[in-house]
C-alpha cells in the first residue's frame, strides 16, 4: 500500500488485502454509511469461571462496499475528530439495548449482559445520560444488562463532570467497564471516587503473562486491587489455554479472548453459544 501523507488511513479488509484511502473519503464514506446501514455489530463472549458465557463486548465494523470489512481502529479515530462518533455511537446503543431486550424474552438469555464502547467525545457531550436513558426507555431493555466500557484516558478532562454522569446512569442501574486497564496516565487516587463495575485487564498484559514477570505482577496487583476496591477484573486478550490457567491460578474469575471465542455475527455467536 502507499501512503498519502501524514492524512493517509490505512483499510484493511479481513483478507488483509491493503489500501490507503484519505481523511476525507473516510468522512465522506461515514456520511453514508449510517444511512446505507454499512455498519455492522459483531460479539465477541464474556465468561464468568464456571458460569460460561455471561454476556459479550459489542465491537463495530463497517461493511464497506467496496473496500470490504474495515476494523474500527481505522475510522473511530476520524469519527472521533470529525463528530461523526455521536450519531454511530447512537446507533450502536439502539443496535445493543434492541438485542438486550430481544434476549430478555428467553429464559437462556435473559441474564446476557452487553459491554458497549463508548467514546470519549459521547462520554463527555451534555446529553449522555439523556441519551442513554431514553434509548434504554424506547428499547425496553433491563439497565442492568447494558455495561458501558470506558477508558482512562476518557478521565483526564472534566472528570467530576464525568462521575456526575456516571452515578445518574449507576442511578438507572446501568454498569460501568474500565477499559485497557492499566495502560493510562491516570492516579489511582480516583478509581474509589468512580461508579465502576469492573476493571478489564488490557490485552497487552496478558500477551505476555507466561514468559514477562513484569506483566504476571501487574495482573497481581490489578486483581488485588479489584478485590480491595470490590470490583469485577475481566482479562481481555485471552488466546491460549496456558494463559488461561495461569490467569485462573491468579485468581482471575472473567474472561474474553479468542481462546473462548472470536467476535462474530449475531447468528454464529448465538450458534457458538449453545
Ligand atoms: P477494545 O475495546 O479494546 O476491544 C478489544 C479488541 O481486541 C477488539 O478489536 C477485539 O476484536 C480484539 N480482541 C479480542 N480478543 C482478542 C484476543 O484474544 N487477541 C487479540 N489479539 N485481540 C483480541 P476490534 O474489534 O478491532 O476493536 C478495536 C477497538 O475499536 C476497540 O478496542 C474499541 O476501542 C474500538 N471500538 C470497537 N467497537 C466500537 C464501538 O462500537 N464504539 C467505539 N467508540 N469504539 C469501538
Ligand atoms: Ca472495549
Ligand atoms: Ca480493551
Ligand atoms: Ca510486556
Amino acid at each position: 500500500a502507499k501512503d498519502r501523507g501524514r492524512n493517509g488511513v490505512r483499510f484493511f479488509n479481513q483478507q488483509m488485502q491493503a489500501d490507503v484511502s484519505s481523511r476525507a473519503d473516510i468522512v465522506n464514506g461515514l456520511r453514508l454509511a449510517l444511512a446505507q446501514q454499512q455498519f455492522v455489530l459483531h460479539f465477541q463472549p464474556q465468561l464468568q469461571r464456571d458460569a460460561g458465557v455471561v454476556g459479550a463486548e459489542v465491537l463495530i465494523r463497517w461493511q464497506h462496499p467496496t473496500e470490504g470489512m474495515i476494523a474500527p481502529a481505522h475510522f473511530i479515530p476520524v469519527a472521533e475528530s470529525s463528530g461523526q462518533i455521536q450519531a454511530i455511537g447512537r446507533w450502536v446503543l439502539q443496535q445493543s439495548c434492541h438485542q438486550l431486550a430481544e434476549w430478555a424474552r428467553w429464559p437462556e438469555t435473559a441474564n446476557w449482559y452487553l459491554a458497549v464502547n463508548i467514546s470519549a467525545r459521547q462520554l463527555h457531550s451534555s446529553g449522555f445520560v439523556a441519551e442513554v436513558s431514553k434509548v434504554l426507555q424506547d428499547s425496553g431493555a433491563r439497565p442492568q444488562c447494558l455495561v458501558l466500557e470506558i477508558t482512562e484516558s476518557q478521565l483526564l478532562q472534566d472528570i467530576d463532570s464525568v462521575i456526575a454522569k456516571m452515578q445518574q446512569l449507576t442511578a438507572l442501574g446501568v454498569r460501568f467497564s474500565l477499559d485497557d486497564f492499566g495502560t493510562g496516565y491516570s492516579s489511582l487516587s480516583y478509581l474509589k471516587r468512580l461508579p465502576l463495575r469492573q476493571l478489564k485487564i488490557d490485552r497487552s498484559f496478558v500477551r505476555d503473562i507466561l514468559t514477562d514477570p513484569n506483566d504476571k505482577a501487574i495482573i497481581k496487583t490489578i486483581l488485588a486491587l479489584g478485590q480491595s476496591l470490590e470490583l469485577a477484573v475481566i482479562a481481555e486478550g485471552v488466546e491460549t489455554d496456558d494463559q488461561y490457567q495461569k490467569l485462573l491460578q491468579l485468581g482471575c474469575q472473567q474472561f474474553q479472548g479468542y481462546y473462548f471465542g472470536k467476535p462474530e455475527s449475531l447468528d454464529v455467536f448465538m450458534k457458538n453459544c449453545k
